[in-house]
């Protein structure tokens, strides 16, 4: 891993879009990865730099991951005071530093944090701020498109801020892909200190303690098995978690699902759950609503199986089979067990 200059050519004002680190929960929370790597996509169009935003203390790990992972510059400031994510210090520290750089986009993952910390910074950066983005892209005249769900989620607005920047967005975990990471990439990288005049926090961390693993990572799944409303009732449902065993994958659920009890919240797919990106993905009985594919974006492969060959899913599918969904999965069952005896 080296830092240094980077091959790319500064001019006098250089775009940039910022991407806020968020290193909690590193291995399984990848949305800075993934975001990095959507800026690298869109840094590309509109000729800007992608810079890491981190703070923290002892962040040479996630400096030199950001580098690798396709961040041309990474802006640091590593102090003990900021061992703990705090809203308040993290606002203040990244609002001194966009006024004074004035980036061009700020992105910032949709998790718990990001959601607090995005507004707050949008409102006293007065600019806009689109939550929860399932999709960005670059307007031709050069303006980021920031893809939100609206009017409850039967919507895709793509919204672009016009007159005010820089232009931010949050995004959901799982929504792209990350690239590959390569050690040997170079960065620029900036340690910057602790402002002396940080305003005092009023809250003060007396003790961390992490969540309960609930089992489900559909987000990071190779192969995901999805049962809809169409699957009838819970022991059917319950059936896809020996077809996912089977295939070393995990179960995924439409809304219906979760709320008639088949599964919990965890498995949620779509616009109000988890955004996953599997090679292969069977959907059993969905009909392929708009909240639930806005979830499926990054699937590589989807074989759909529904009794209406009609229905939304069974046209986005790769495999579309028209059967009767408890059926089909007991015969796939039977057939994978007949055939990992043989
Ligand atoms: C604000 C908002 C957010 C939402 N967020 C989400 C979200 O994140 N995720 C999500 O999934 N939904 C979400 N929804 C709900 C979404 O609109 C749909 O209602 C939901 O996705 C439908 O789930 P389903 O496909 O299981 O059920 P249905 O739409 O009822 O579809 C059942 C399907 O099963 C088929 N079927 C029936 N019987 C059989 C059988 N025996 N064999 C084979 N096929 C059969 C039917 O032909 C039908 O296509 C949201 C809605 C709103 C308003």
């Amino acid at each position: 891993m080296k830092t240094g200059k980077n091959k790319r050519t500064m001019k006098n004002k250089q775009k940039s879009i910022w991407v806020f680190g968020d290193y909690r929960n590193y291995y399984q929370n990848r949305v800075t990865l993934q975001l990095i790597s959507k800026a690298v996509d869109l840094a590309r169009v509109v000729d800007a730099e992608v810079c890491a935003v981190v703070f923290g203390h002892n962040v040479e790990e996630w400096i030199m991951e950001y580098t690798a992972h396709g961040a041309d510059r990474v802006l640091a400031i590593d102090h003990p005071s900021l061992t703990s994510y705090s809203t308040e210090n993290y606002l203040a520290l990244i609002e001194k530093l966009a006024r004074q750089r004035d980036p061009d986009i700020i992105l910032i993952g949709a998790t718990d944090f990001g959601r607090e910390f995005a507004p707050r910074l949008a409102k006293r950066l007065k600019t806009g701020l689109s939550a929860d983005c399932v999709g960005l892209d670059i307007a031709p005249e050069g303006l980021l498109v920031q893809i939100a769900p609206s009017f409850g989620g039967h919507m895709l607005a793509e919204i672009v801020t016009e007159k005010h920047r820089p232009q931010m967005a949050t995004v959901r975990p799982g929504t792209f892909k990350e690239i590959p990471h390569n050690y040997e990439r170079t960065a620029i990288v900036e340690r910057l200190s602790l402002p002396a005049n940080l305003p005092a926090s009023r809250v003060r961390v007396v003790e961390y303690e992490r969540a309960a693993q609930k089992g489900h990572t559909i987000e990071n799944a190779m192969v995901i098995v999805c049962g809809g409303r169409g699957m009838g009732n819970k022991n059917n449902f319950k059936k896809l978690n020996e077809l996912a065993r089977l295939l070393n994958g995990d179960v995924g659920a439409t809304r219906p699902v979760v709320y008639a009890g088949w599964a919990d919240h965890d498995a949620l797919v779509g616009q109000a759950g988890k955004h996953i990106k599997p090679k292969i993905l069977f959907s059993f009985g969905i009909s392929g609503a708009i909240q639930h594919t806005a979830g499926l974006g990054e699937a590589n492969f989807i074989v759909a199986i529904n009794k209406n060959p009609q229905a939304t899913m069974m046209k986005i599918a790769d495999v579309a089979i028209a059967a009767d969904a408890s059926d089909l999965l007991n015969n796939l069952i039977k057939e994978l067990k007949k055939r990992i005896r043989e």
